[in-house]
């Protein structure tokens, strides 16, 4: 039986241990054809003509990943001024980026108006400073329309109680402020959650778009990001057919704009659907314990490299790419060297549940727990599949430890390096001579 990435041709004929000792290990590795083709699914979500998908740049702000989705036609929706000088240093045009900000200084509402590019703000104070900085200027506002959902409470960013947007109720208030410094309110948007269903999905984008009809003459709505990626592959879980939410969206959005009676442009946020299965994080097994009823694995995919399952219990599925010569170190059990496996039924090993942890002194610091896979051994090397999105945008330094490299698998298999790791004199710069 094939692995995920075997389906998926995701090495595209190189070998995982090649690329370890050419790149070091810990290594994020992309494949470029997949990036693609999911900048497509996003692109092509609906067919209303004035469609447009803005990549989430906080989600892996990569640049050669960035001039790729933008090569793809996508645009940007920014979260800092640092993410701008990212997408500006990849090409992207002010225009092409919206910010969207919460909570942030004077400086930074000001930054994104003058360097032309759109700002939405979610607050009544927020509003109040932007109108101070950027008089006269057209922006969005992003609405809390009461929809929320996703898959951890840490990535729900809409409903009663969250820290998102504006609720409705504020609606009045808010037409006093755009009056008082004559700003001109050309968008609404809205963020549900991360990772929410489809039919949670619609659900914001019915609500958001009765909530724009309160508003005269905009220009565009925007419905946020969170779209789903399967991430129990092994388990046989499907990607989310794109092709029911397009016939859904489809109707809503040409209805609506015919009863506005006005083309406006709409707009989604996609970051995870976009970067997720485009990558594979590999790391090195260097060592194996058992510790009570616990099997331990020490890896160095610690959570200065990979975040999610520390912070939100994100399942993430494992390929085993067994050291050759069947491990020169000890095995937990004693068993036959295998093939590459990643889905356990494929093996004739006895499956062992192992907690894949990482060199961090944090019991928080894990990667996997009691994960049913084959007997590890020291020098296995794991892929972590599904990488792509808040894995390296989330790496850290923590207990100095320099953050991996990059490399991209091109549409040609050839690979490139499209960032270096970190160097502990890189993590010394900014404290040198002070
Ligand atoms: C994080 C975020 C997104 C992207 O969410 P995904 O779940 O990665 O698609 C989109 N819009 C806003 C405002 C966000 O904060």
């Amino acid at each position: 039986m094939n692995t995920v990435t075997q389906n998926f041709n995701f090495y595209q004929g190189h070998d995982p241990h090649e690329l370890v000792k050419e790149f070091g290990s810990p290594l994020y590795v992309y494949n470029e054809r997949i990036l693609r083709e999911r900048c497509r699914d996003m692109r092509n979500l609906s067919s209303y003509p004035k469609f447009v998908a803005n990549y989430a740049v906080k989600t892996n702000s990569n640049l050669s990943l960035l001039r790729i989705i933008r090569e793809e036609g996508l645009r940007t929706d920014i979260s800092s001024e640092g993410e701008a000088v990212a997408a500006l240093a990849a090409g992207f045009l002010p225009e092409e980026m919206l910010f969207i900000l919460n909570g942030v200084s004077a400086a930074e509402l000001a930054f994104a108006a003058k360097i032309g590019a759109t700002v939405s703000v979610d607050s009544l104070s927020q509003l109040e400073t932007l109108g101070k900085v950027n008089l006269g200027g057209r922006i969005f506002l992003r609405f809390n329309s009461g929809v929320g959902g996703g898959h951890h409470e840490k990535v729900v960013t809409g409903g009663d109680g969250t820290k998102f947007g504006i609720m409705p109720d504020y609606i009045a208030e808010v037409k006093k402020l755009l009056n008082k410094y004559d700003l001109k309110l050309i968008g609404v948007n809205q963020h549900v959650g991360s990772y929410v269903s489809d039919k949670l999905y619609l659900e914001g984008v019915s609500a958001i778009l009765s909530l724009a009809k309160q508003f005269e003459d905009l220009e565009y709505i925007d419905f946020g990001g969170g779209f789903v990626v399967p991430y129990h592959k092994q388990n046989g879980e499907k990607p989310i057919e794109l092709n029911k939410i397009r016939e859904r969206l489809d109707t809503l959005l040409f209805d609506f704009a015919k009863d506005y009676g006005k083309e406006l442009t709409f707009m989604i946020e996609p970051g995870r659907y976009i970067v997720a299965e485009c990558a594979v994080l590999l790391g090195t097994v260097h060592s194996l314990k058992n510790c009570g009823t616990k099997k331990y694995a020490g890896t160095d995919l610690g959570f200065s490299v990979f975040k999610r399952p520390t912070v939100y219990d994100a399942h993430h599925d494992i390929e085993l790419y067994p050291a050759a010569h069947g491990g020169e170190g000890r095995r937990v059990h004693p068993s036959e060297p295998s093939t590459s496996v990643s889905k356990p039924e494929a093996v004739s090993v006895p499956l062992e549940k192992i907690n894949i942890v990482g060199n961090q002194c944090e019991t928080g610091d894990f990667i996997t727990r009691d994960r049913e896979l084959p007997p590890l051994c020291e020098g296995d090397i794991l892929g972590v599949l599904d990488a792509g999105a808040y894995g390296y945008s989330m790496a850290c330094q923590y207990n100095h430890r320099a953050r991996p490299a990059e490399i991209l698998i091109g549409r040609d298999s050839s690979v490139k390096l499209i960032r270096r790791r970190d160097t502990y004199e890189d993590m010394l710069v900014n404290m040198k001579g002070l």
